[in-house]
């Protein structure tokens, strides 16, 4: 087993990475910048290392830092979380040349898939069911001829985007070139690669995913499915599983596939195939190469500890469940909790002057917080994860507003009063999964 962790991030995630880690004997190394000293995994950890300024450039994007930390406290082994550095093929490969064990997939999968034109590739050749669109990158001179062929609307994508950044939907012929050119322009601007492809933009699609777990020698297994459809400027806002209402046939299907494509890849570590599910069908837009954001609904309704098969798979013990002894227990749903006005979504940081934490039954609430923290302005605005798991939808739906009411943060905005007040009692929400334009087309406009 590795014996000693460093945890390459921060917040909530570093929290619960740090947790994983206490539950099996490893020892941890945590890394701050000087705008996070108050941490709470910090409290915690074995060992604390500064690895430079607040801004994320500086600190939790500097590759040498990181390397020097894991150095100087002689970890063996780097977790890089979700976001900064956890789909970068060059840190991976870094990691693993300078003899520390990278905890995620090969570097050649996180490029492959970093690269969302040859992760489609990739995945027709797999027998994955992908969006119709162009197999290839789109520039102004093609663009006319690819377009002709997935027909309008239709959406232009940066091949290295995330973030549900650089999208544009183009609804006609004659605006084709200047959203072709703008979008690569945004490319190069938010991901230093000005690739762009097109797909056809689905009306009224539910997004679905599905989480895996491969050993890296070709056996993987799914642990199911997830709805993460409720999305604001294509970010996720509540997630849920299992997936409701799916045909059992097409997602038995869909599950298979995922698996088998892991195994014909020989994949390594956690990982999400990403998909729309409209008109009963699947289409792939991407696949993640590392534990999501929303892992915990997942963790929920199978029992299983991602983060710990990640630290497992990664020391070579390869994987300690089999496809059989994955079963759906009932069924859990998690809110996103940001440090954001509810309404013009403008981040809130500063000082959390007095917290409550939810409790009860089947309440999970991932995060950092505490009285007295001060949420820095240089990262992300999502301060912790509220999750209910109960026996079924409508009841994890009841428990999650009560944890919602319970949950007390005073000093900074957050979104607890949409998710409370304006999700959670919508009723067409509470009947059904929505499709990913239903909270910015319908819940948004009446608040
Ligand atoms: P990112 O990597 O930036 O998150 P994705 O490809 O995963 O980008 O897409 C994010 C979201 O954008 C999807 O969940 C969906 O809401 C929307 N989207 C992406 N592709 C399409 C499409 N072809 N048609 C309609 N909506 C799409």
């Amino acid at each position: 087993m590795l014996q000693k962790i460093l945890i390459a991030n921060r917040g909530e995630i570093a929290l619960r990475i740090t947790r994983a880690c206490k539950a099996l004997g490893i020892k941890t190394v945590g890394v701050y910048s000087d705008a996070d000293k108050d941490l709470m995994h910090l409290r915690f950890v074995d060992e604390a290392v500064c690895i430079g300024a607040g801004a994320s450039s500086e600190s939790y994007l500097n590759i040498p830092a990181l390397i020097s930390a894991a150095e100087v406290t002689g970890a063996d082994a780097i977790h890089p979380g979700y976001g900064f550095l956890s789909e970068n093929a060059e840190f991976a490969e870094l990691v693993e040349n300078s003899g520390f064990t990278f905890i995620g997939p090969r570097p050649e999968h996180i490029r492959l898939m970093g690269n969302k034109v040859s992760a489609i590739l990739a995945m027709k050749k797999a027998g994955v069911p992908t969006v119709p669109g162009s197999t290839r990158a789109v520039t102004t001179h093609n663009a006319l001829s690819e377009a002709k062929n997935i027909g309008f609307p239709l959406i232009v994508k940066a091949a290295a985007g995330g973030g549900g950044r650089g999208m544009r939907i183009v609804e006609r012929v004659d605006m084709l070139l200047e959203s072709v050119q703008a979008a690569q322009r945004d490319a190069e601007m938010w991901f230093g690669d000005d690739t762009v492809y097109m797909e056809r933009f689905l009306q009224k699609p539910r997004h679905v995913e599905v989480q895996v777990l491969g050993d890296g020698m070709g056996r993987a297994i799914h642990l199911f499915d997830r709805d993460c459809s409720l999305q604001r400027r294509h970010q996720k806002v509540i997630e849920e599983a299992p997936a409701p209402d799916l045909p059992e046939q097409a997602r038995a299907e869909i599950l298979q596939a995922c698996v088998s494509a892991c195994e014909l890849m020989q994949y390594r570590g956690a990982g999400t195939f990403e998909f729309l599910f409209e008109d009963e069908q699947f289409f792939f837009i991407e696949m993640n190469t590392r534990v999501q954001v929303e892992h915990p609904v997942t963790e929920c309704i199978t029992g299983i500890d991602i983060i710990e098969q990640q630290i497992r798979i990664a020391a070579g013990l390869g994987l300690d469940i089999t496809q059989d002894d994955i079963k759906i227990c009932g069924h859990a749903i998690e809110c996103r909790i940001n440090a954001e006005d509810p309404k013009t979504f403008m981040p809130s940081p500063g000082t959390i002057k007095y917290f409550h934490a939810p409790g009860g039954a089947g309440i999970r609430f991932d995060s950092h917080i505490y009285s007295g923290y001060s949420i820095p302005p240089y990262y992300d605005s999502m301060i912790g994860k509220l999750i209910a798991h109960a026996k079924d939808r409508p009841t994890a739906l009841a428990r999650l507003r009560q944890a919602l009411d319970e949950t007390i943060i005073d000093g900074v905005k957050t979104n607890i009063s949409l998710h409370r007040n304006v999700i959670l009692c919508d009723a067409d929400f509470n009947r059904q999964a929505m499709d990913i334009h239903y909270l910015e087309k319908n819940l948004l406009k009446r608040q």
